[in-house]
């Protein structure tokens, strides 16, 4: 996928100015955040669990390539084949290699984000072979000319039920649907033809288990059981950093995933496929691929923000970011979004291709609070920042404003007298309704809201003042 991340402020510009995508945005918001709040209380203690969620997902990142070699060992017993992918177009290239060799013409794909990231389905059309996406969100994004997905869980969150009514009337030339349901049934019938034509099936992998060699796909519409069972080849993508040591692991990390994710105690489907289909055995594809996909992870492995690989894609962090929320997924010019996009698409792309990203946070830490895996996103972003600061990517005059902060915060008795200026001054400028309209040098702050206007004191005077028992204004 093109990456555009680098125009993220003007993207995000565009985005506010868009009418119907912040209408479409202001109908969601919230959705899931309540749906979380009420999935998490069905757990005797979630913290516990999210604990234990973390030391699994940390466990399987400090001996990666051991549980790696254990799963390729135990893969490769049940018959399957592993390939590895240093880079986004040997993702294409292997995908390639795989379907000409067992002669397929026509792929189905469930959902997978790393595809995403070498653009395969381009690829394969390139090649003149044919490739339909079955979940819901990413077959209409691809049909609406491969539109780039705005939410990790929910790609098409962005488009409202008239958008989809227009799109499916002008693509499979049938008469406009009112309900949702009906446009849900349309979608089923044209994609259940493709299902039971395609030669080869493509998905993701939630997890990678190393103990079994299994993968573990969780769905809510079915689809990923079809792409994997139907065709007679089954390829499933992956990072690396999707492995988990035992099923055990898997049935703690499923505690958290979907009651992170969309509020439900368990997703409609979870299907666990180990092997190729044996003898007598009914389900199950004859020829069964997994490519995992290094495309940078070794390097974040390697770097201060190793610890976003513990992401298990619940999406929960883009639910609860104010930013995600005003600007939608697009913004972001990538694969991922939201707090953990700030972070894995700067690793992934380069930080001189996004350092705009990590700067896109009110470090409000709700994301840290709600991850299911307690990945400390603000820190992370702290550090990006700090990494785009030294490699002077930020604009001049940020910087020089951050070395001007930092010179007068080395010197106590002239901040404090700074400060105490600084805050009366501001007070001078509100307005009646105790609002600054305007602030100067921070014209970008106020363009669109309102600040509110200091106490005319500074915390170290109400501090020095209430600890004396005086009174406070
Ligand atoms: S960073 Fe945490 S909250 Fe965000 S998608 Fe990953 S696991 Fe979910």
């Amino acid at each position: 996928m093109q990456v555009a991340s680098m125009h993220f402020r003007k993207r995000a510009h565009e985005k506010l100015g868009d009418e119907r995508l912040q209408r479409n945005l202001q109908k969601i918001k919230g959705k899931f955040v309540a749906k979380r709040r009420a999935a998490i209380t069905e757990l005797d203690d979630f913290e516990a669990t999210r604990e234990a969620g973390r030391a699994i997902r940390q466990r399987a990142l400090d001996d990666l390539d051991a549980w790696l070699a254990l799963f390729e060992a135990n893969a490769t017993a049940r018959g399957a084949t592993v390939l590895w992918a240093q880079t986004p177009d040997e993702i294409n290239r292997l995908v390639l290699e795989i379907a000409f060799r067992h002669g397929a013409r026509k792929i189905v794909k469930s959902k997978s984000m790393v595809s995403e990231e070498s653009a395969l389905d381009l690829a394969i059309e390139e090649a003149g072979l044919e490739v339909v996406e079955t979940d819901l969100g990413e077959y209409i994004l691809q049909i609406n000319g491969y539109e780039p997905p705005s939410h990790i869980v929910g790609p098409a969150l962005h488009k409202s039920k008239e958008e989809v009514t227009e799109l499916f009337h002008r693509r499979h030339g049938t008469p406009r649907k009112d309900g949702i349901e009906e446009l849900c049934l349309e979608a089923r019938a044209v994609l259940r033809r493709h299902y039971l034509t395609a030669d080869m099936g493509i998905s993701g992998g939630n997890f990678f288990v190393a103990e079994t060699g299994s993968v573990v796909l969780v769905t809510n519409e079915g689809n990923a059981s079809l792409v994997t069972t139907l065709p007679k080849v089954h390829v499933a993508i992956s990072g690396i950093e999707k492995i988990v040591p035992t099923l055990e692991d898997v049935a703690t990390l499923m505690r958290l995933l979907p009651r992170s994710a969309t509020g439900q105690s368990i997703s409609n489907y979870v299907d666990l496929l180990t092997g190729v289909r044996g003898e007598g055995e009914y389900h199950g594809a004859q020829h069964m691929y997994f490519i995992l996909v290094d495309g940078g992870r070794t390097g974040v492995l390697a770097s201060e923000v190793r610890e976003a690989l513990r992401c298990i894609r619940c999406g929960a962090c883009m639910n609860h970011c104010p930013v995600y929320q005003a600007v939608g997924g697009q913004a972001y010019g990538w694969v991922y979004p939201g707090p953990i996009g700030s972070i894995l698409t700067p690793m992934y792309v380069g930080l001189e291709n996004a350092h705009d990203l990590p700067a896109a946070s009110t470090m409000c830490n709700q994301c840290g609070v709600v991850c299911p895996v307690k990945i400390p996103l603000p820190d992370l972003q702290r550090k990006l920042r700090e990494q785009a600061f030294a490699r002077e990517l930020r604009p001049w005059s940020e910087r020089a404003g951050m070395r001007a902060w930092a010179w007068l915060a080395r010197r106590p008795s002239l901040y404090a007298t700074v400060s105490r200026v600084g805050v009366r001054a501001l007070r001078l400028l509100r307005g009646g309704n105790g609002m600054i309209r305007r602030l100067p040098l921070g014209g970008g702050w106020t363009r669109g809201r309102d600040m509110p206007a200091p106490a005319g004191r500074t915390f170290r005077e109400l501090y020095a003042a209430r600890r004396r028992g005086g009174d406070l204004p």
